[in-house]
């Protein structure tokens, strides 16, 4: 550790925000807490259901220690977290690339949850995910009508109230190759990834492929 290093720890010390214990060094997350982060999914699961993206892969279960990191990055304006989460979405991308010619989006948020958060969470890490794995990142979507929070809606509520939320945008799309990289933190239902790849599969694309950082365990 170098002495700034140590003077920083000094006067300014830092907390893991999973676990609130000392951070010694330039870790975000204490190294206790980084350790129980499960490996990657051996393989993925993706069946049963009219889904309009072509495959799904997700880094962990959204619980224990991957939920609380999730959240402690999504509901507190930590950007120090996006380079440990962004870390973490690299190790599914380089178990399961993505093909050469494809192209990185992710899904839009509201204006109220970009307001009430102060960043795209799920942008900048889509932003730093491009710049690892080298995949170039174009906006390929929009929220054509503004949505109330979809926490607490039930499965069905969540469906109905998404369709015809999300709109291309045609002239970032026709410059791609039509495979597109969805990305998004958590896969809870599926409902709004589905709901993309369908106006994006509408618009041309030929290929969507689904990357979460975490799939929710509930039915
Ligand atoms: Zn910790």
């Amino acid at each position: 550790m170098s002495v700034l290093t140590e003077i920083c720890d000094l006067f300014f010390p830092r907390y893991c925000p999973t676990c609130g214990k000392k951070i010694v060094g330039k870790d975000v997350i204490c190294s206790e807490c980084m350790a129980k982060v499960p490996a990657v999914p051996a393989s993925h699961e993706f069946s049963g259901r009219n889904w309009y993206f072509d495959g799904f892969f997700y880094r962990a279960h959204y619980s224990g220690i991957m939920g609380e990191i999730i959240r402690a990055y999504k509901y507190i304006p930590r950007m120090s977290l996006s380079h440990v989460l962004s870390d973490l979405f690299l190790e599914l991308f380089k178990r399961f690339p993505p093909p050469n010619n494809s192209v990185i989006t992710c899904v839009p948020i509201t204006f109220d949850s970009l307001k009430t958060k102060g960043f795209d969470h799920v942008k900048r890490l889509s932003l730093e995910v491009s710049k690892k794995i080298n995949v170039n990142f174009l906006n390929l979507l929009e929220v054509s009508h503004q949505m109330k929070s979809q926490v607490g809606l039930s499965p069905k509520e969540r469906k109905a109230q998404i369709i015809g939320k999300y709109s291309v945008i045609r002239k970032n799309l026709y410059k791609t190759s039509g495979i597109v990289v969805l990305l998004d933190d958590v896969f809870t239902t599926g409902a709004t990834v589905n709901e993309c790849s369908r106006v994006l599969k509408a618009e041309g694309a030929s290929k969507i492929l689904v990357y979460t950082l975490a799939k929710s365990t509930k039915k």
